[in-house]
């Protein structure tokens, strides 16, 4: 056995906790779980049926915690995991499965199949076996603070543009701001946009806020390879940021898996509770509109639909915020099929978009959401990560579909009130 193998079989060991046990001892081969998983209904394959993307764990579980498994080990008739097994595998645990959480959701007995899934990912990654993409963007987020390779030159270049075309300033390093907006690289890089809305809608509202010069990205590509020591790393430092800024709320952006990342499992990744609160953007939103400090002109008549980020929807609960805003601005909002916490995942969540070879398995598994658009017909799809936009374009270009993809952020700045209109 290689010394990677035997570590990444030894921490496999080690992460089969009570609830995986549970899991395991409570699955009762149903195969609901098939059914709500887009890579087996787009596929067909069964090797796509969640509860057997973890068969090398259960096996381990078998033969390591029940009597039954021993003996099956001690007699020969229970092979051990092997590196080719695990290699195998690699294709079932990262490229097709998202973390998109909608097999949890649907198993009658409970089965959390994701945290199955993030545990697995933690052996696999040690034994030598996460994709290669997904490792480089990791190191890249450790060594340079981003998983593109963005460095701080590009976010002033950024607020220079933002000052440059609106006026607006975009504050760094502003001590004791009430809010701190971290980016993610795509946010940065593609779509400049966010920037300029979050400038414009903090500027109605009369709040306080600041870009961190140590912490701007969002994205924990730690989370996605499964190594929870650079996952800490990396949250550590948006920690550092906030702490010394002094800032009362942290804003996640238009990023799914940044918002899981840091809001659900930042704390116990470090291992104490924040001294600031973490919201994601579209729940800030919200809290403006119910406040009355975002105050929106004119409605879209474009016919636009939602498409819910797994990790905001289903991980998260952030179900009606974005209900709600959407119809602040939008006549003609229209629900896709399987709308909220039952929607289809864009096919890029869980690091799946790093993984340059697989393409074709994304795009073919995009049927869903084109099916999804094809229900509706929207003019445009409005999202709340820039990963799933991206994605959504990605499938949207192949199957040509002329249907622009933004984000919600910037469709509410499109509308905020003149100045003179928000006089009382
Ligand atoms: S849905 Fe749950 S109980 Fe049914 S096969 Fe999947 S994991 Fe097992
Ligand atoms: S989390 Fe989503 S992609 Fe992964 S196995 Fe479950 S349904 Fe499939």
């Amino acid at each position: 056995m290689s010394a990677s193998l035997e570590t990444g079989i030894n921490v496999l060991k080690e992460v089969i906790d009570a609830p995986i046990a549970s899991y395991f001892a409570s699955c009762v081969h149903c195969g609901m779980c098939a059914e709500a998983c887009l890579f087996y209904t787009e596929t067909g394959d069964p090797k796509y049926t969640p509860i057997h993307k973890l068969e090398p764990l259960r096996r381990i579980y078998k033969q390591e915690f029940t009597v039954l498994g021993r003996l099956a080990k001690l007699i020969g008739l229970s092979k051990a995991v092997t590196d080719d097994e695990l290699e195998e595998w690699k294709e079932l645990v990262y490229n097709s499965c998202t973390l998109c959480g909608r097999c949890s959701l649907i198993c009658p007995v409970g089965n959390d199949i994701v945290y199955m899934v993030r545990k697995f990912r933690e052996g696999m990654a040690r034994a030598g076996h996460a994709p290669q993409d997904i490792v480089n963007a990791t190191r890249r987020t450790i060594d340079i603070g981003s998983p593109m390779g963005v460095k701080l030159p590009a976010v002033k270049a950024q607020m220079g543009h933002l000052l440059a075309e609106t006026g607006l300033e975009a504050p760094l390093d502003k001590e004791g701001a009430e809010y701190m907006v971290l980016l993610s690289s795509m946010e940065i890089i593609n779509f400049p946009e966010y920037l300029a809305a979050i400038a414009k809608i903090m500027k109605q509202a009369g709040k306080t806020w600041t870009l961190c010069s140590t912490a701007f990205e969002a994205t924990n590509s730690g989370i996605q390879v499964g190594v929870s020591d650079l996952a800490k790393v990396i949250v550590s430092r948006i920690v550092e940021g906030a702490e010394r800024l002094k800032v009362k709320t942290v804003i996640s952006p238009e990023c799914g898996h940044a918002y899981t990342a840091l809001r659900w499992d930042g704390a116990n990744l470090i291992g104490r509770p924040y001294n600031f609160e973490v919201k994601h953007i579209l729940e800030v939103l919200d809290e403006f509109r119910t406040q009355g400090l975002l105050k929106t002109e004119g409605m879209e008549e474009d016919r636009l639909t939602f498409h819910d980020p797994c990790q905001l929807v289903r991980r998260g609960g952030v179900i009606d915020q974005p209900r709600t805003l959407m119809n602040t601005v939008a006549k003609n909002f229209v629900e896709m099929p399987d709308p909220g916490k039952l929607n289809w995942c864009c096919g890029g969540g869980g690091g799946s978009s790093a993984i340059e070879d697989n393409k074709d398995l994304r795009l073919e598994v995009f049927k869903r959401k084109k099916s999804q658009f094809e229900a509706v017909k929207p003019d445009r799809v409005v999202t709340a990560c820039a990963n799933c936009r991206t994605t959504l374009e990605e499938g949207l270009e192949h199957y040509q579909m002329d249907i622009p993809v933004v984000g919600l952020t910037e469709v509410i700045a499109e509308h905020l009130a003149k100045p003179a209109q928000t006089k009382s």
